[in-house]
């Protein structure tokens, strides 16, 4: 690709969480001058994850970049229990899925960057930007207490849930309370981990109303334990229904007799599908920014890396046709992020919706009437769907009337 002179920067990052650093990565393998800012003096941490990858999520976790050392177990499948401990045991496919250690992980990914020729600079903020479509972007930020003033062609907005980049480019949509999960964990030490290679989710209004209670196990000893609430679905606060399951739940108290909380973790997962619009004249966004996580699951770190291969490829045809328009990029990008995960997301929003109203014995009856094979069967094909859909409503006639009323005849 053709850069532009010596000193300057073709693509400024903003942000070097796992969307920005991988950006940066492909771009600078594709010869962009590119310069990641990060408001924080480090990366990685506070680590605000459950820090679970499956292959299932992203098209090709391993071409991506996934660190191997940044893996603390590898994870074969995940269990699903339902109020009163019913379970499907659920195999992944590809038998490939991972807990991560964030910590080195998203360092890992900003080495690889680096390798690649990216530049970084840390402690720095972006405060605001400004986009003059026939010029370029003008950044300013706060470095270590003082402003300062950067300028690019293009800038990417990598920079999470809150995105400044996104709000100043006018492409944030308000998040409504309903697209919105509050969530919190705890590594622990000293959990009970019946299978370390299965990841385990523990269903119900009470346990976790619009979400799940999470066990994920990290290495011989630890384990990831969370829990996600859909904001106005909760009667009490997020900490307390964790706490709750851990110490009052029998299956709680049970896993969890010995075990002790050494580190502790909050955030907000935006669950409501990706942004409409994800780039304009100059910007264009990825990972949380961009709300490029799962609605279903709440999973963003592979979508966001992929998405950064994605912005790259984008940005290559884009310098060679001399073209950073909103048309073009959103164009170009839309068409690459809606035909890897539109349908998968569009399928993942109508499941959440279900997820809204089903009741603790529809529940029940879903997860008596399923297996893991059944589920897998039905990834695979819409007459398999078919075909369990109708033992399903044999089983419970009034999930027939729940699915019309969300998804329409
Ligand atoms: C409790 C919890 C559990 C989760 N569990 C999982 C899980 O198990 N699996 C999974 O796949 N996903 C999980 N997620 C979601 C996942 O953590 C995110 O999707 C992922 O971190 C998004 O990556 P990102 O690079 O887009 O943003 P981030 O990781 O948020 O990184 C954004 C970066 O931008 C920087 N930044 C922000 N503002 C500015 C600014 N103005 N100027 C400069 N820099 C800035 C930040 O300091 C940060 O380094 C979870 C989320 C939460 C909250």
């Amino acid at each position: 690709m053709n850069s532009t002179d010596s000193t300057s920067y073709d693509v400024m990052v903003v942000g070097s969480g796992p969307a920005g650093s991988t950006t940066a990565k492909f771009l600078a393998r594709e010869g962009f001058k590119v310069k990641i800012l990060e408001a924080k003096s480090h990366v990685g941490l506070p680590v605000r994850c459950g820090e679970a990858i499956g292959k299932e999520t992203i098209n090709d976790i391993l071409k991506i970049g996934v660190p191997k050392f940044a893996m603390r177990s590898e994870i074969t499948g995940f269990r699903v229990y339902s109020p009163s401990l019913k379970v499907i045991d659920y195999k992944l496919p590809s038998g490939e899925g991972y807990v991560l250690d964030r910590r080195v992980f998203d360092k890992e990914l900003l080495v690889g960057a680096i390798v690649e020729g990216a530049d970084i600079e840390l402690n720095t903020q972006v405060t605001n930007i400004k986009i003059n479509k026939k010029t370029g972007v003008t950044i300013k930020a706060n470095q270590r207490g003082k402003e300062i003033t950067e300028t690019a062609p293009v800038v990417v907005g990598a920079d999470g849930i809150y995105s400044q980049v996104a709000r100043d480019a006018g492409l944030a949509e308000p998040i409504e309370p309903i697209d919105l999960d509050t969530s919190i964990g705890y590594e622990m030490v000293g959990v009970d981990i019946t299978e370390p290679t299965m990841l385990d989710l523990y269903m119900g209004n009470e346990v976790a109303p619009r979400g799940y209670v999470w066990i994920f196990p990290k290495g011989e000893h630890c384990a990831n334990v969370g829990i996600g609430v859909g904001v106005g679905f909760a009667k009490k606060g997020v900490k307390e229904y964790l706490d709750d399951f851990i110490f009052n739940n029998p299956e709680g108290k049970r896993r969890f007799k010995k075990a002790k909380i050494i580190e502790e973790r909050i955030g907000a997962i935006p669950v409501g599908g990706s942004l409409e619009k994800l780039a304009t004249d100059r910007v264009l966004l990825v990972g949380d920014a961009a709300r490029q996580v799962n609605p279903l699951t709440g999973g963003g770190i592979a979508y966001g890396m992929e998405a950064g291969k994605m912005i790259s490829d984008t940005l290559v045809e884009a310098f060679e046709k001399s073209d950073l328009s909103e048309s073009f990029l959103r164009k170009k990008y839309e068409k690459l992020w809606d035909n890897a995960y539109g349908k998968s997301f569009s399928m993942g929003s109508k499941a959440r919706k279900i997820l809204d109203i089903l009741t603790d014995e529809q529940m029940e009856n879903i997860i008596e009437t399923f297996d893991g094979e059944d589920l897998t069967k039905a990834v695979r094909g819409r007459w398999n769907q078919i075909k369990l859909g109708a033992k399903l409503m044999k089983k419970d006639p009034t999930l027939l009337k729940l699915l019309r009323e969300v998804l329409g005849n």
